[in-house]
């Protein structure tokens, strides 16, 4: 390379260095599961987005296997042009069946659904109100959409409203969301948003990316949790309880049938591949058979919460999957976290710029797989280390 360019990045690296802030890859020998191999360590992994432990599920793998010997390795083309199969149908349908809504449409990833979703919806003279925790993919489609963005303050109705009131537009209002987000765990309050929406002639656009599969008695997210029914726009993904990959927008018909007309992220996109689509096909029978399924994470994850908390951690309050144990400090966090590896205990800290600074946490996420006896060895560690590092 340009010697000029090499040390542009070797002196910007040497800048993250020092704010120690550069970031590693850590080795998995084994799948996400309850307790993997881990740089050839066994370790209980608490921190997977695999919530429902169905990453390894037979039923998904034998039904990955059977799409790829019908249909090969990969799709061949985007969807509109050589890459829609009857299987992207399928799962098109076993989405919207299980989510409750009129249409499905894939995307590639949870990442590129809100990217091509906001960015195609929203334009030049519209008004984006956005969560200032909203997920990375947000705030993208939110720049490349060139609609005016106001951000409110988390989950802050009255900074919402401030923010309703004072933007007068002739153009297009969109309020956008995470349904769960996903450092704190916490839960959008979609009744009082949606009531703001409508007041002020606004459209809602959820990313349940931590609350499909986690969320409600059937698992189907942040809506069916507070009992509502329609939702003008929901993004998901597959990558987290679902345990595959690739994301989806729920919605109107009319809704789909624009965003294959004008989300770049789709029109541009390979559709995904057989493999895939079979493997989420099986997980989404197998929940909708099966809800229980759910209620064992929601326990699992009410359990782990409280015990932390009876032994005197500092854990966020919640209903999710997510259970993020604030610390503070951001050496103390990463020290806190190598000691729990140390003991077999997988779940990494946090630290600014990701989180404020002050906040920095062990994010600990809980799998419906995880047995009493997991998570009892693994709150004795915590505890350990806790006392050992005297923060608990
Ligand atoms: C993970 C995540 C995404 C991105 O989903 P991918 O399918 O991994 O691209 C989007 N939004 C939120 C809130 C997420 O946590």
């Amino acid at each position: 390379m340009n010697p000029s360019y090499e040390s542009f990045f070797l002196e910007q690296l040497d800048k993250i260095e020092k704010q120690q802030l550069t970031r590693h890859l850590r080795r998995f020998d084994g799948p996400n599961q309850c307790e993997t191999l881990i740089e050839g360590r066994k370790n209980i992994l608490l921190s997977s987005n695999h919530y429902l432990g169905l990453g390894t599920d037979e039923d998904a793998k034998r039904k990955a296997n059977e799409a790829i010997n019908q249909f090969g390795i990969g799709s061949g083309g985007s969807r509109l042009t050589t890459g829609n199969s009857s299987l992207h149908e399928q799962l098109e349908e076993a989405i919207a069946r299980f989510k409750g809504n009129e249409r499905t449409l894939l995307f590639s990833s949870g990442y590129l659904a809100n990217v091509g979703v906001i960015s195609s919806v929203v334009g030049k003279g519209d008004v984006i109100f956005s969560d200032e925790y909203n997920h990375a993919s947000i705030i993208d489609g939110c720049r490349l959409s060139r609609a005016k963005t106001v951000i409110y303050s988390h989950c802050n109705m009255e900074s919402l409203e401030r923010a309703l009131k004072e933007e007068q537009t002739s153009g297009k209002k969109l309020i956008v969301t995470d349904g769960v987000f996903s450092m704190d765990g916490d839960i959008a309050p979609l009744p009082e948003i949606k009531s703001l929406a409508r007041q002020y002639e606004a459209m809602v656009m959820v990313d349940d990316a931590h609350g499909t599969g986690v969320l409600g008695k059937l698992g189907k997210g942040t809506a069916e949790h507070f009992g509502i029914e329609d939702v003008d726009i929901t993004v998901g993904t597959m990558s987290k309880a679902l345990g595959t990959e690739g994301g989806f927008v729920t919605g109107s018909s009319h809704l789909i049938e624009y965003l294959k007309n004008r989300a770049r992220t789709f029109i541009f996109q390979t559709a995904l591949s057989p493999g895939v689509i079979g493997a989420t096909l099986a997980v989404i029978e197998k929940l909708m058979k099966q809800p229980e399924i759910v209620h064992k994470l929601q326990w699992n994850a009410a359990y782990l919460r409280n015990s932390l908390t009876k032994k005197g951690f500092n854990v966020l309050e919640g209903e999710t999957a997510i259970i993020p144990l604030i610390i503070g400090g951001a050496k103390e966090t990463l020290q806190f976290s190598a000691r729990l590896e140390e003991r077999g205990v997988f779940a990494p800290g946090i630290r600014p710029p990701t989180v404020p600074e002050g906040t920095s946490r062990i994010r600990i996420t809980v799998m419906a797989t995880h047995s009493k006896e997991q998570l009892d060895q693994a709150i004795d560690i915590f505890t350990d280390v806790g006392k050992e590092l005297g923060i608990i």
